[in-house]
């Protein structure tokens, strides 16, 4: 299975990073639709897509309105958007806006809440919430053959013992990891994720390999000592998340 990564910058572009946006092309699924968005339609192989939205934070979604061009040349003819619904509804009345964008998108709108579990050709999808400003969504995809990824951005990092139960041995965990140690106060703040707190998490659930993302696109990456950091308190293989790069799992 492989993983594309389009976008691995939080909160806005930089010179080598475009903002969250994540593709299985074997799945046509889509994680999230920030700047990194627009280098879809190289990639994707079917008509068809489902794309799942943590939240609707501009990094996560200003992407949507990059699928009007392949939706009206009918490139891509079924556009599914998954995401909890006051977060579904502010993205057509306000990202949708004539006044922010010329034209609606031909989409279907499905509303889902933290805890619900449905099927995507074949594949389990279950969400649940978690701690961010106006609250966001983590995924977990379930493949038949038993493969798992957990997507959770937009986090503090939850260290629950539900969550790791909930996320435990993932194929591929994608994790947040926005800021460093000497910055955690702000983190909790924002809503992000720090580096000792990644590793908790990253330790408690015991993913084969974690990849670090939503970058903070003032650094260049992440620091080497902080992933270095990770990289001692765990097991798991530990990435770095690139635009470009594409993960195997
Ligand atoms: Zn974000
Ligand atoms: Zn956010």
């Amino acid at each position: 299975m492989q993983l594309h990564c389009f976008g691995t910058a939080g909160y806005h572009p930089n010179e080598g990073r475009h903002t969250s946006a994540y593709f299985l092309p074997e799945s046509n699924i889509a994680l999230d639709a920030g700047s990194g968005f627009f280098r879809l339609e190289k990639h994707i192989q079917q008509d068809s897509i489902d794309i799942l939205i943590s939240h609707a934070h501009l990094d996560h979604v200003m992407g949507l309105t990059y699928l009007l061009d392949a939706s009206f040349r009918e490139k891509i003819s079924k556009i599914r958007i998954w995401g909890e619904e006051e977060k579904v509804n502010a993205i057509q009345d306000h990202l949708f806006n004539p006044l922010l964008f010329p034209a609606r998108l031909d989409a279907e709108w499905n509303t889902i809440q933290s805890g619900d579990q449905w099927e995507i050709r074949g594949m389990q999808v279950t969400c649940k919430e978690q701690e961010h400003p106006g609250g966001s969504l983590a995924y977990r995809i379930d493949w038949p053959d038993g493969r798992r990824l957990v997507y959770a951005t937009d986090t503090t990092g939850d260290t629950s013992e539900a969550h790791a139960q909930w996320s435990r041995q993932a194929d591929l965990l994608i994790h947040e990891c926005y800021f460093t140690d000497s910055e955690s106060e702000w983190a909790e703040v924002t809503g992000h994720s720090w580096t000792s707190r990644v590793a908790q998490v990253v330790k408690q659930s015991s993913p084969k390999k974690v990849l670090l993302t939503h970058l903070n696109p003032m650094q260049d990456g992440l620091p080497s000592s902080d992933l270095e950091a990770i990289r001692a308190e765990v097991a798991s293989e530990v990435i770095v998340a690139e635009d470009h790069l594409c993960v195997n799992f």
